[in-house]
C-alpha cells in the first residue's frame, strides 16, 4: 500500500533485518513514512549463493512483507525480476529516491559493509539525509563493544563473554557464574566413539508453505546452476517457525548438545545442534528469548549446565563478539592476509568431489543443504583451507555464498580471524591447525577414507597431516614469537631434514593434483 503523496521518509528494511518486534520506529508517522524493501538479484549472485540461502532470505522477506501489509502499513516492495534480468539494491533505491524525493532515508545499520557503503553513496548523491540507527537486535551496541575493545592489548572472547553474562544476568548466581565456573568448554568436546551417535532428533525444520514453495520454484528457475537441493528445504522463515525450531531444539537436542558439540559423523548433518542460526541472523528470533528459554530449561532440570552454558556462550558470547569485531574493524579487516596465503580455491569446493572423506562429506552436505555445524566449518573445511594456504578472500566469499545463515558480519570475522588467522591474532590466540588425527578423534570420516591420518608421506598419507607439517614449516619464522605455538614448532624441529623434504614434496604434489 503506497499513499498518493510523496513520502518524506523511506524506512529501508533489508533482507536480514526482519525484526518483527522492533521494525516500527517510535516516531513513525503513516502520512509521511513509507517502508521500503527490495529483492535484488545481486544479493544472490555477488557471491554464488546456495539456493537454500537465497530461498531463506526471499521467503522470509515475503512473509515480512505480508505482515506489514496485514497491518496496513505503507510499503514499497520490489519483487525479484521474474524475467531474470539482474538488479541491485542501489539501482532500486536510486530510482525511488529520484521518483519520490524524500527528505530522509532511515536504515538500521547493515550487516554487510558492501551494502552499507553502496546505499550510503546513493543516498548522499541524491542529496537525501541518511538516518542510520543502531541494530537493537543485538545485546551489545557497536559503541559498547569498542569501549570494551579499545586499550586492550589483545581481545579474548572469555572476558567479553563474562561481561555479557554479568550485565544481562544470564546463568548467574548473584555476581557469580551459576555452578561456579564461567565456561564448561572442556565438557563440550566428546566424540561418539566406535558405537556412533545416540539417536538424534529427526523431525527438524518447518515444511514449506505456499509462499516458500513459490520462492523455491522461482529460485530453481532463476539460479539453476547455483548449489543446493531445495527438495529438502525446511528452514524457518517466520517468527513462529523459528520459535517452533527453538522449542524442538530445547526439548529434543539440548540435553546432549553440550557433550557432543564438536563431534561429527557421516550422514548425520545436524546431530544435536540448534539450527536456529539462520532465523537468528535474519532477526526472526530474538537472542534474549533464546538464551532465557535455554536457561529456564536448565533450571527446570531438563538439561545439564554444560549444555546450557555452551549454548549461551555461542549466542551472547561468540555471536555478539564477532559482530563487534566486524563493526569495529571493517572495511580493512576483509583484506587481512597475515600469513600471505595465495592459493586459489580448488574447484572441488563447488562439487564436493574429493577423495578426502572428511572434505567430501562436509562439502557435499553444505552444497546440498546449506548447512554445516561449527566444527565441520572450522576444523575440516576451514582447517584444510588454512593448511593449503587458500587466499582468505576466496575462502571468505565461499563461506558467505555457501551457508544458509551467512551474512558478512558473521562470516568475515569467523573466516578471516578465527579460521584463517589472517588478522594475525586479533581474534584467536593461535592458528587452529591440526593434523588428520583431530578429525579421526572427533568423527568416523577417516574409517571410510583411502588415506591414513597418521601418515604424512607415502601413498596413504593424509593430506591434512602432510599439509599440517608443511604449514608449520612455511610459517615457522612468523609463528615463532607465538608462545602458544611453541610445542607444535618444537615437534616440527624434531623432524629430520630428509623427512621434511619428503613432506614438502608430498604437499606440492597434493596442491598440483587437487
Ligand atoms: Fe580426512 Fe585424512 Fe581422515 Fe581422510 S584420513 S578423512 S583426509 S583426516
Amino acid at each position: 500500500m503506497i499513499s498518493t503523496k510523496n513520502p518524506k521518509r523511506l524506512i529501508v528494511i533489508l533482507g536480514d533485518h526482519l525484526d518483527y518486534q522492533r521494525f516500527l520506529p517510535a516516531d513513525f508517522d503513516p502520512s509521511d513514512d513509507l517502508f521500503w524493501m527490495a529483492e535484488a538479484s545481486e544479493e544472490s549472485t555477488h557471491v554464488k549463493s546456495n539456493k537454500h540461502r537465497i530461498v531463506c532470505f526471499l521467503s522470509s522477506m515475503r512473509h515480512f512483507r505480508d505482515h506489514l501489509e496485514s497491518l496496513r502499513l505503507p510499503l514499497a516492495y520490489h519483487q525479484l525480476n521474474e524475467g531474470g534480468s539482474s538488479s541491485t539494491l542501489s539501482d532500486y533505491l536510486e530510482a525511488d529516491l529520484r521518483k519520490w524525493k524524500p527528505e530522509t532515508v532511515r536504515m538500521t545499520k547493515p550487516g554487510d559493509f558492501r551494502v552499507e557503503s553502496a546505499l550510503a553513496e546513493i543516498i548522499s548523491r541524491q542529496g537525501v539525509r541518511l538516518q542510520m540507527v543502531e541494530d537493537e537486535h543485538f545485546l551489545c551496541s557497536s559503541e559498547e563493544f569498542i569501549q570494551h575493545a579499545q586499550g586492550r592489548k589483545s581481545l579474548r572472547l572469555e572476558f567479553f563473554y563474562r561481561e555479557m553474562r554479568r550485565k544481562h544476568q544470564i546463568l548467574m548466581d548473584g555476581d557469580k557464574p551459576l555452578g561456579g565456573d564461567w565456561n564448561y568448554d572442556k565438557d563440550n568436546r566428546e566424540s561418539f566413539g566406535k558405537q556412533g551417535p545416540p539417536p538424534s532428533p529427526s523431525d527438524r525444520g518447518s515444511p514449506p508453505d505456499s509462499t516458500t514453495l513459490e520462492v523455491i520454484a522461482l529460485v530453481d528457475r532463476l539460479f539453476p546452476d547455483h548449489p543446493g537441493d531445495l527438495s529438502s528445504f525446511r528452514w524457518p522463515v517466520t517468527p513462529e517457525d523459528a520459535d517452533a525450531e527453538l522449542d524442538r531444539f530445547i526439548s529434543d537436542a539440548l540435553p546432549l548438545y553440550g557433550r557432543f558439540q564438536d563431534a561429527m559423523w557421516t550422514r548425520e548433518p545436524t546431530l544435536f545442534h540448534s539450527l536456529i542460526s539462520a532465523p537468528l541472523n535474519l532477526r526472526l528470533l530474538d537472542p534474549r528469548d533464546a538464551v532465557r528459554k535455554v536457561e529456564d530449561a536448565h533450571l527446570a532440570g531438563h538439561a545439564p549446565l554444560s549444555a546450557a552454558e555452551g549454548f549461551v556462550r555461542q549466542v551472547i558470547g561468540w555471536r555478539e563478539y564477532v559482530r563487534g569485531i566486524y563493526n569495529w574493524k571493517m572495511p580493512d579487516y576483509r583484506s587481512d592476509n597475515f600469513l600471505g596465503a595465495d592459493q586459489s580455491l580448488p574447484e572441488f569446493f563447488w562439487t564436493g568431489e574429493s577423495d578426502m572423506a572428511c572434505m567430501r562429506s562436509c562439502l557435499t552436505q553444505v552444497l546440498e543443504t546449506g548447512y554445516g555445524h561449527h566444527i565441520q566449518r572450522l576444523m575440516v573445511i576451514g582447517l584444510y583451507s588454512l593448511l593449503r594456504g587458500i587466499h582468505p578472500h576466496e575462502i571468505n566469499d565461499w563461506f558467505l555464498a555457501s551457508y544458509v545463515d551467512a551474512v558478512d558480519w558473521v562470516t568475515t570475522p569467523n573466516v578471516i580471524g578465527m579460521s584463517q588467522f589472517a588478522d594475525g591474532g586479533l581474534m584467536a590466540s593461535k592458528p587452529y591447525c591440526a593434523t588428520g588425527a583431530y578429525v579421526d578423534r572427533m568423527s568416523n570420516y577417516c574409517k571410510g577414507c583411502r588415506y591414513n591420518p597418521k601418515e604424512s608421506t607415502g601413498p596413504n598419507a593424509c593430506p591434512l597431516t602432510t599439509l599440517y607439517w608443511s604449514f608449520l614449516d612455511r610459517h615457522r619464522e612468523t609463528l615463532s614469537s607465538n608462545r602458544r605455538m611453541s610445542m607444535q614448532l618444537r615437534n616440527l624441529g624434531r623432524l629430520k631434514e630428509d623427512k621434511l623434504a619428503e613432506i614438502r614434496k608430498a604437499a606440492d604434489c597434493h596442491l598440483h593434483q587437487s
